[in-house]
């Protein structure tokens, strides 16, 4: 089973609408695909495919740090230790969590050397599966609103993915990321067998280009390019960056008001790749 990534460092560059035009061609190539939405803080493939999110199939909990007060002895080790600086502590008093910053590693319940933390199981999200059409399935993970650190999310939403993907012998999953290079994308691209970076020909577009290139190269995922909307501005510099990474424009794809129109109405299946 193919474990393929569909990002590019860029918002608006046409990510989902690639991941959704790659999965129906390939199953139209009789591949048995699951699409997973990673975009967790804000999945759109369910309403670019016309799909309704109906019952969660599954939860995700994280595990957080609760303090134990007749346990510290405000040593400060573990804000010391806190890499996120999601622990405050004033000289003398009891160490304060700012969950907003919390990655919940757990690294503060390992160091306390009384006990004096214990992890807190909290819901941080929810996993929905539709059923698009034969051999073709939707993974969609959501995280609660307000959470600040999504990457443990899109992990857990990955391992359902593929746990499914083994049940249904699937042949190929596609991860649709969310923009960006922070956490959830990282989690989205590890241990992955290849990256697709969708971009396009602007200069905002080649200097994320690069940024994700960059973050591929780091992380071992091989990453190739694909460019969207790419006679509406200048290529060269997309073929530079994509030449400076050993790597190359697989795909071109042309602007279409076809596409477009499809993209807006939900009905992007109508359109072939
Ligand atoms: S490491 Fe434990 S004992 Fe020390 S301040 Fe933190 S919670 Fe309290
Ligand atoms: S769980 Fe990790 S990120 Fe959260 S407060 Fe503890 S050390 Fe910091």
């Amino acid at each position: 089973m193919k474990k393929i990534v569909i990002t590019g460092g860029k918002g608006g560059v046409g990510k989902s609408t690639v991941a959704i035009l790659f999965a129906d061609k390939l199953v139209r190539e009789n591949k048995k695909v699951i699409l997973c939405d990673c975009d967790v803080e804000c999945p759109n493939d369910y309403l670019l495919l016309g799909q309704k999110l109906a019952k969660p199939i599954e939860k995700v909990f994280a595990e957080f740090p609760k303090l134990i007060k007749k346990k510290c002895k405000k040593c400060g080790l573990c804000a010391k230790t806190c890499r996120s600086n999601a622990i405050f502590q004033a000289p003398g008093k009891y160490p304060v969590f700012i969950k907003d910053l919390c990655s919940a590693c757990g690294a503060c319940w390992i160091v306390c050397p009384y006990g004096a933390i214990g992890p807190q199981k909290e819901e941080t999200g929810q996993i929905f599966t539709n059923r698009v059409k034969n051999n073709f399935w939707l993974v969609t993970g959501m995280a609660k609103p307000g959470l600040e650190e999504t990457g443990p999310v899109v992990t857990e939403v990955k391992k359902f993915a593929l746990k499914f993907a083994e049940k249904n012998k699937v042949n190929v999953t596609l991860f649709d990321t969310a923009p960006g290079i922070h956490c959830p994308v990282v989690s989205a691209l590890l241990n992955c067998d290849l990256a697709y970076c969708v971009t396009e020909p602007t200069p905002m577009g080649a200097y994320d280009l690069n940024l994700i290139l960059d973050l591929c190269q780091k992380l071992k995922v091989p990453a190739k390019v694909i460019l969207n909307q790419a006679d509406l501005g200048d290529k060269r510099k997309i073929e530079k960056i994509a030449k400076k990474f050993k790597t190359k424009v697989e795909k071109e794809i042309p602007y279409s008001r076809k596409l477009v129109e499809a993209y807006s109405k939900g009905k992007l299946l109508n359109f072939r790749l």
